[in-house]
């Protein structure tokens, strides 16, 4: 009977090359999860596993310990374990090692998942420090879609990642203990922030951002410091403004005369999504007199993936004088940049300074409720009067909601069955009411019920 049960659980394999901290990972996950359900000898020497629970979801995490067909010099018998692990697997974690970048081994090892296909989650390990973290984004290159980092060691992003492997592996069932905790009241305390909040300044190159960097910074009246950027060749700056200290993020280029040479695309966008992701707020940049351009596009997508809040600065406003091409350039952010809705929109001159002062309650309120966590019992009770306003098609129904993470406010609703996406649009709104989220992106984690 218990053996059959556990052989429905999902599977979770972590993969990965000596060394990357498969192990270090793997007891990080033992060691942060509230209950290990059963911890049992592997069926090879290498092989660990154990049961594992985590928002009351449950899961088999396996450690293959072993590696992937990448030379002659590997053990073959370990490999076909592996592999056949990897096969019947309902989630990969590729793990690799941030400090070191990517090997040839790691991209040996991608090249044959994209063959095969099984679900991967991109895992960077070693990111100790904001520094680290920014520098998973050179393993986009891996084409293993968004790197996701953690520090096994140190903890650091554990149970995000185990938040996101979870919302992968959708069939893990509802453990009982968790379902009878339905309607437990419990109060999240609002954690403080005492670190000044950073800034990026992100756009296209000469869209103006330097430009307008220093009219931020001038027109405080401010002191500045250089600091350590996240990354090598970044400096951050610290400025000391009316409202407390402020971080821009990656200014490097904006406070040197000669320029880093951001022509090259690719380099300029993995820049942008370290400074982004290194950040509590994006200021993204557009030159109002080229509406918004392709580049443009592809670049707020990403940006508004990692999941930062942001605000829209139509610059060079002062040159459009006509009111139809006014009104023209606004219908055009909209259209193109209709994902990123919820966003405010400025209209400046970093030039003369037009429209900047508008800049300053916009950027304090969005970091204000990036980091707000709402009580539980109140995020339930928001959700259980939408629902009541306005039920769901065919009996689905919200059971239980929590905030599961702030930066960004993260919510995970707990259905008796699949919501349309429409709905869960609407249970948006009204929590973003409700809460006076404003524009801050939200996230919504809906988790079915185990049969
Ligand atoms: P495995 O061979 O992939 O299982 O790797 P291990 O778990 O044995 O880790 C290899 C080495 O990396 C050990 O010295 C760990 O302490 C170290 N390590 C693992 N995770 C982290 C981390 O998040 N940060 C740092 N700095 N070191 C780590
Ligand atoms: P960056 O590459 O995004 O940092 O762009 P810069 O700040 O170097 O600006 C590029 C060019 O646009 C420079 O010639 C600026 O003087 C000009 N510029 C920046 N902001 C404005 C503005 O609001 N109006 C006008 N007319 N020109 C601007």
């Amino acid at each position: 009977m218990t053996e059959i049960q556990e052989t429905q659980l999902p599977v979770v394999v972590i993969v990965g090359r000596p060394n990357v901290g498969k192990s270090t990972l793997f007891n990080r996950f033992i060691g942060e999860q509230a209950a290990i359900v059963e911890d049992r000898p592997g069926v090879t020497r290498d092989r660990k596993e154990l049961e594992a629970e985590w928002l009351g979801r449950r899961f088999r995490l396996v450690d293959t310990g072993g590696w992937l067909p990448a030379g002659s010099e590997l053990d073959a018998k370990v490999s076909r374990q592996v592999e056949a692990a990897v096969r019947s697997a309902d989630l990969i974690l590729f793990l690799t090692d941030g400090s070191v970048g990517v090997t040839d081994e790691d991209e040996a090892v991608a090249s044959w998942l994209r063959k095969v296909k099984p679900p991967v989650m991109l895992v960077v390990n070693k990111a100790d420090n904001d520094r680290r973290e920014a520098d998973r984004w050179e393993f986009l290159a891996l084409g293993l879609g968004e790197p996701y980092p953690v520090s096994a060691l140190h903890g650091r992003r554990a149970g995000d990642l185990l938040d996101e492997i979870i919302s992968r592996v959708p069939d893990a069932p509802l453990s009982e203990e968790y379902q009878e905790s339905y309607g437990l009241d419990e109060d999240i305390v609002v954690v403080g922030d005492q670190k000044p909040p950073r800034v990026a300044l992100i756009g296209r190159p000469n869209v103006g951002k330097s430009t307008l960097f220093n009219r931020l910074v001038g027109e405080d009246r401010s002191v500045v410091h250089d600091m350590p950027g996240t990354t090598r060749d970044a400096i951050d700056t610290l400025v000391e403004t009316e409202d407390g200290p402020v971080v821009f993020v990656d200014t490097a280029g904006m406070r040197r005369r000669s320029r880093i040479d951001d022509t090259a695309e690719y380099y300029s966008l993995v820049r942008a999504l370290r400074a982004v992701d290194a950040s509590d707020i994006a200021l993204f940049v557009i030159d109002a007199t080229q509406g918004v351009t392709a580049q443009d596009q592809r670049l707020a997508e990403r940006v508004d993936a990692a999941g930062c809040p942001i605000v829209i600065l139509l610059n060079k406003w002062e040159l459009i004088e006509d009111l139809e091409d006014r009104e023209r350039i606004e219908l055009e952010v909209k259209r193109k940049l209709y994902f990123m809705d919820d966003a405010p929109v400025l209209k400046i001159s970093a030039l003369t300074g037009k429209g900047v002062h508008k800049l300053r309650p916009v950027l304090q309120e969005a970091i204000e409720q990036y980091h707000r966590r709402v009580p539980t019992r109140d995020v339930n009770r928001v959700i259980a009067d939408a629902q009541q306003r306005q039920p769901a098609a065919g009996g689905a129904k919200v059971m239980y909601a929590i905030q599961g993470a702030t930066d960004p406010p993260t919510f995970t609703l707990f259905v008796n069955r699949e919501l349309p996406h429409t709905y869960l649009r609407y249970l948006e709104r009204s929590i973003r009411e409700a809460f006076g989220f404003g524009s801050t992106p939200l996230k919504l984690r809906v988790r079915k019920r185990g049969d």
